[in-house]
């Protein structure tokens, strides 16, 4: 028995500056880590997998999910983010058990797993007790799955939580104890599969004192904050980052989500304090936060991640957020041309490449996650999350630019084969993980939140459904 892997022969993406692209070419992985890549690579005792005509890449980051939605997926294909608010976060959540949100974040991420996306970042806005909180990184760590759990606070009321009746939010806070319990219980090293950040909700939602609480909470626990800033028309998520600026808590490592109202000095103060973006162009889209901002925050040299944000409402893959980010910021740079009557023999000027959405969607994402010194891209020295995608599917062959082939072709239907920590999590197709249990646990908690959230909305299939 050997713990040593040899990936053969495959179209190697790395996205390391340093590597690039690598048409013909080996991975070595030892043990959990990357420490070869390059052409004809000694074999020796390693298992060897052919990627002959296939698409390596590293694993997809997903830089933001409540995967704790998983299970009552796609029941509002039409919200607003209004709407999401007042249904998800007020007539599902409250509802929700410990073995509820054990059930959507172990099938999350399978979901993850089977997506190619080897890091996932968990917003998990449901730590309605401790229990809730011991039942997501349970299921996280049950799957696999490279992970940043990001601690929350409870979803017990909107009023309490999201909307006070003065609209600057709750009085409540996120509970440092139990964050402190948490930290020292299961993260008292940073090196493991899965880390630990801070899910808050910033100024606009929370009182400032609140606001400062949870801000000096992660620095005295060492962990990055990830915040919701600037969406659609709330008046509360205007200014909240030059909030942030006034109370002095632009902090390094922080990630500002969505982020789609932004103003220009609050670019530069995300970009000046080494902040970064996670971007959900999807949903983004959809449900009306705004556009997804990837070259203005290119522009400003902040990172960007994507992220996947709500199952309720979008699909959850890497694939659908590239194809999101690529087509709507090359649409706005269309239509800037237009209104600026530029010469149409001329592409329109600002288009944003396939080879950036691409970035975005791994080592960007990574940078956000706060884990690019361990994964990300394909480099010796990083941990082997590796993805193999079929260069001959019928909808990826043949290949000319393998990068086209992935952002503009490919979906989780071409994810062939998946490592983490190199460990092999799918193979040829195949998750190695049984799906009969989690799935059954899944629709039982799906049914009872149906149960509990009273009158269907329209579409919905009965409470009692057997699918
Ligand atoms: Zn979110």
């Amino acid at each position: 028995m050997t713990d040593r892997i040899l990936i053969r022969n495959g179209i190697v993406l790395t996205q390391d500056p340093q590597l690039g692209e690598m048409p013909n070419a080996d991975v070595l992985i030892e043990g959990d880590t990357i420490t070869d890549i390059g052409s004809d690579l000694a074999a020796g005792d390693a298992r060897v997998i052919d990627a002959s005509g296939d698409i390596v890449i590293p694993g997809f980051i997903d830089t933001h999910r409540h995967t704790w939605e998983t299970c009552i997926r796609t029941c509002a294909p039409d919200f607003a983010l209004i709407t999401y608010f007042s249904a998800i976060l007020d007539k599902f959540a409250p509802h929700y058990r410990p073995e509820d949100v054990h059930s959507a974040t172990h099938w999350g991420a399978l979901e993850c797993i089977n997506a190619g996306i080897t890091t996932l970042v968990d917003w998990a806005h449901i730590m309605n007790t401790p229990d809730h909180a011991d039942a997501s990184i349970d299921a996280l760590s049950a799957t696999g799955i490279r992970s940043v759990f990001a601690y929350g606070f409870p979803n017990t009321s909107l009023v309490d939580w999201w909307f006070g009746p003065d609209y600057t939010g709750s009085v409540l806070t996120s509970d440092g104890d139990e964050a402190r319990r948490l930290r020292s219980q299961y993260f008292s090293s940073d090196g493991g599969r899965i880390t630990m950040g801070l899910a808050t909700r910033g100024p606009g939602f929370c009182k400032p004192d609140v606001v400062r609480h949870d801000w000096e909470l992660a620095k005295e626990l060492g962990i990055n904050i990830t915040v919701h800033v600037g969406m659609d028309r709330f008046g509360y998520t205007k200014g909240q980052v030059t909030a942030l600026r006034d109370m002095d808590l632009l902090y390094p490592g922080t990630t500002y989500v969505h982020s789609s109202h932004l103003t220009d000095e609050e670019w530069q103060l995300v970009s000046d304090s080494g902040g970064n973006v996670s971007l959900a162009p999807q949903i983004e889209i959809q449900m009306g936060h705004g556009w997804a901002p990837a070259a203005t925050a290119e522009q400003y040299g902040v990172p960007v991640g994507l992220s996947s944000d709500v199952a309720t409402t979008a699909p959850s893959d890497q694939f659908t957020q590239m194809r999101a980010v690529f087509g709507s910021e090359r649409g706005l740079a269309h239509q800037a041309a237009w209104d600026d009557d530029l010469d149409g023999l001329e592409p329109s000027p600002g288009l944003i490449t396939s080879r950036q959405a691409l970035s975005w969607a791994t080592i960007g994402g990574a940078e956000v996650a706060g884990v690019a010194d361990r994964t990300g891209s394909l480099t010796p020295g990083k941990k082997a999350d590796v993805v193999i995608l079929d260069g001959s599917a019928v909808n990826i062959a043949p290949i000319i630019d393998p990068v086209g082939a992935v952002v503009c072709a490919a979906d989780v239907s071409n994810v062939k084969t998946v490592l983490v920590d190199g460990e092999i999590l799918k193979q040829d197709f195949k998750l190695k993980a049984s799906l009969d249990a989690p799935r059954t646990a899944v629709k039982d908690s799906r049914d009872y939140l149906l149960a509990m959230f009273g009158e269907p909305e329209p579409g919905w299939l009965s409470a009692t459904a057997s699918t």
